[in-house]
């Protein structure tokens, strides 16, 4: 296929629903909560995890081979962890979400599929980023990013069970957010619905700016965050969801930051927790740094070593202000 930006997010499109039909019936099968196993690094992980990583780099495969791939989750883990059952369970899934026979092996090379390193586009993807907020059935996300010669182009991102207006968190969940390099941002309701065009927050009074962290209070430092927001009277509200729908609820203006302070000073970012949610922001015209105010660094492999921390904003003048908040709140917490 040619790699055009139109062709890529089709791709990228479809791959992101199929990966939605595999979370979605992992969920609506689990009698209570999913089960999941931990990886080395204690990260839980679920067969739809897997099942998601395998059909979107099945399309993947498919439709650009020699495309470059960074992805989070390996077959091997899965061959040594999942038993005969989850063995069978991830096959089923997929074939049913692809609606053809599939064999395990199959699946764990498209789980395993690579692609050329050096290729003008690489794939980052993070089947189900938010794992912890998926097993507790509340927000995860689909990421998959395209990066162009080492940068964020191209992004769709699927969140299955955000409120579509998030001030009816009873009303219709599931959201896809698609962004391509100077072509805006799209949100578009997975269950139908109209599509509109989304923008960042123009809100100028930091008295009422919204923030957002993680739910996990390892992934950051909450008390870093509301002592910053209080040394520059921030007082709209910290809100805790999982997961790279932060970087959709800051680009259809839903908040005008969120903020991933380091979380110990060795922890560095990975890419597939960013490269989605990057393009989506600074589509709908965000701005995203490191703590530090530096430029983020995709081009460096799986982390961003150069980087610490992650700082996503609605405009310059908001960035500026909590930068300076966090040096603030840095010096009077040290
Ligand atoms: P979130 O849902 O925003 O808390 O982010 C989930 C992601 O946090 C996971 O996909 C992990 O890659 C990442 N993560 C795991 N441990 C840490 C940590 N100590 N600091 C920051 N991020 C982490
Ligand atoms: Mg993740």
């Amino acid at each position: 296929m040619k790699d055009s930006l139109e062709s890529i997010l089709e791709v990228a499109q479809t791959a992101g629903r199929l990966a939605t039909i595999i979370c979605r019936t992992v969920l609506d099968e689990a009698p209570a909560d999913p089960s999941s196993m931990a990886k080395g690094d204690d990260s839980p992980v679920t067969v739809a995890d897997y099942g998601s990583q395998a059909v979107i780099l099945k399309a993947v495969a498919d439709a650009f081979p020699e495309h470059g791939v960074i992805a989070e989750e390996g077959s091997e883990h899965l061959r040594l962890n999942s038993g005969g059952a989850g063995a069978a369970q991830i096959t089923r899934l997929v074939g049913d979400a692809l609606g053809q026979e599939v064999g395990f092996e199959q699946v764990c090379d498209w789980i395993d599929h690579q692609g050329d390193s050096d290729h003008e586009f690489t794939w980052c993807i993070d089947p189900i980023d938010g794992t912890k907020g998926f097993l507790r059935r509340q927000q995860y996300a689909i990421a998959i990013g395209i990066m162009r010669l080492g940068e964020p182009w191209a992004g769709v991102m699927v969140c299955p069970n955000l409120p579509v207006d998030l001030d009816k968190p009873d009303g219709q969940r599931g959201v896809m957010y698609v962004a391509g390099s100077g072509e805006g941002c799209l949100r578009v309701p997975i269950d139908g619905g109209d599509s509109e065009m989304v923008t960042v927050s123009a809100e100028g009074d930091p008295a009422k700016w919204r923030v957002l962290g993680s739910v996990e209070s390892a992934h950051g430092d909450p008390k870093l965050v509301t002592a910053a927001m209080e040394s520059i009277g921030i007082h709209g509200g910290f809100v805790r969801y999982d997961s790279q729908a932060k970087y959709g609820i800051v680009a259809q203006g839903g908040a005008e930051v969120y903020v991933r302070p380091r979380s110990k000073p060795d922890y560095r970012e990975n890419i597939w927790d960013h490269a989605a949610g990057a393009i989506v922001v600074l589509e709908a015209g965000g701005h995203i740094t490191d703590l530090d105010g530096k430029r983020l660094d995709f081009s460096l492999g799986h982390k961003m070593t150069e980087n610490r921390g992650v700082l996503v904003t609605s405009n310059y003048a908001v960035h500026d202000a909590m930068l300076e908040g966090l040096a603030n709140a840095e010096k009077a917490l040290s």
